[in-house]
């Protein structure tokens, strides 16, 4: 059975009764290419276990089985666990939970399943064609988390993912861009038309392959105050850094300022303009003025 036709999609609604639900974002994989590129994209090997966010009907997971050791495919909606179980039942290597994705203890997860098929387990490799209403916090929760994973393949609208690619000067870089560069190293995968999903969403989508870094690109002092000067600077990126910041960790406009001079960046820039290795000077700076 092709679980990725129109067809058999249309033929399990009928079957299970089941309805298509638009908030949490059920856009349904038609494209076997573009599934042979998720899956090749992740290079597989039978030692990796799979973390897949909203498996949906499972076309994403029937590839990935026979090529990992172990998928573990998190569902929120509980109407697909029936539809999903039947799927996937010539499968023993694929466990499937019923659960928010954003709510689930990964490290547990990951904890319980050290171990596939009597060996320590290899990679861990995250995938998923995600619901485009929770792509980014679902990114931050892996990344902030310290999730020890070794890559997070995903399908996004594409806008998320030019943001998540853009680089200092443009007019998509931003508090993601940053965030995720400074965990990850970022490849395009594929770019892919939004008359591959039933139903048919309103965007185009891309995938992404982000390779969690081993270690990170800059050296900070404190993480917090960098993300604290990322998330001042671009929350009001019109305005100038000497501006933007002020207040940043408790620092008065003159503070910022200092700091700022003291990193060699002008503070008549903006937080659009500065690279992961000016944020990180800059944090470095705010931490001495803190510790005053
Ligand atoms: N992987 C399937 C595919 O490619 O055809 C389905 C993709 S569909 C875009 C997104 C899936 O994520 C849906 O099955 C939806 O029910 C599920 N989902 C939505 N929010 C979720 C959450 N917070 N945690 C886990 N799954 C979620």
């Amino acid at each position: 059975m092709k679980l990725y036709a129109p067809s058999t999609i249309k033929e399990i609604k009928e079957r299970y009764g089941f309805k298509i639900s638009k908030s949490l974002g059920q856009n349904f994989l038609t494209d076997k290419n573009v599934i042979d590129k998720i899956i090749g994209a992740m290079n597989l090997t039978p030692q990796d276990l799979v973390i897949e966010i909203g498996p949906g009907l499972g076309v994403l997971t029937a590839e990935a089985a026979p090529q990992a050791g172990k998928v573990i495919a998190v569902e929120i909606d509980k109407n697909l666990i029936p539809i999903l179980k039947e799927n996937m039942e010539d499968f023993d290597n694929v466990e499937i939970i019923n659960q928010d994705f954003i709510k689930i203890n990964l490290i547990n997860v990951l904890e319980q399943n050290d171990i596939i098929n009597g060996q320590k387990r290899d990679a861990v490799k995250i995938m998923g064609n995600l619901p485009y209403y929770i792509t980014t916090p679902i990114i931050m929760k892996i990344l902030e988390e310290r999730i020890p994973a070794d890559s997070i393949t995903i399908m996004m609208q594409k806008e998320v993912a030019d943001r998540i690619k853009a680089a200092p000067g443009s007019r998509t870089y931003g508090a993601l861009s940053v965030a995720v560069q400074y965990y990850c190293t970022v490849t395009d995968v594929a770019k892919v038309p939004k008359e591959v999903f039933y139903p048919q969403p309103k965007v185009d989508s891309a995938v992404l392959r982000l390779d969690v870094r081993k270690e990170r690109p800059v050296k900070l002092i404190d993480e917090s105050v960098f993300f604290a000067c990322i998330k001042n600077g671009f929350g009001q990126r019109r305005k100038t850094l000497s501006n933007s910041l002020s207040g940043v960790c408790g620092l008065s406009k003159e503070e910022v300022k200092d700091a700022l001079g003291e990193a060699g960046i002008d503070p008549v820039r903006r937080a659009e303009t500065l690279s992961l290795d000016e944020f990180a000077a800059l944090a470095n700076c705010v931490v001495s003025r803190i510790a005053k």
